[in-house]
């Protein structure tokens, strides 16, 4: 497979530069360690458009099936 772009990383930064990339119709490969910091915050809350307080490892799950969709 040949790719146009890959990113190093799957936290936030690379998961958003993912969801662009494939918006442009760029085929795109995520290589990362692991997952981002986020999943360190344990209550994020006051983030717009949520109504409600969400943890860190949950919003980058929904990150990450965003960009899978
Ligand atoms: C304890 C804690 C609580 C936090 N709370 C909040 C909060 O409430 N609200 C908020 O908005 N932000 C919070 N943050 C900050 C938020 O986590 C960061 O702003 C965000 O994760 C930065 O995203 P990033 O994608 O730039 O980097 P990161 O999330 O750090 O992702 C970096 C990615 O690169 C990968 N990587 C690194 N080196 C390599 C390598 N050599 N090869 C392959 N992959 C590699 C890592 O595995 C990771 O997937 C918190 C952070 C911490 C630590």
């Amino acid at each position: 497979m040949i790719y146009d772009l890959i990113i190093i990383g799957s936290g936030p930064a690379g998961i958003s530069a993912s969801l662009y990339a494939k918006r442009a119709n760029l085929n795109v490969l995520i290589i990362s360690k692991e997952e981002g910091n986020l999943k360190k915050a344990e209550k994020i809350e006051n983030y717009y458009g949520l109504e409600d307080s969400i943890n860190g490892k949950e919003l980058q799950k929904i990150g990450e099936k965003q960009a899978k969709n």
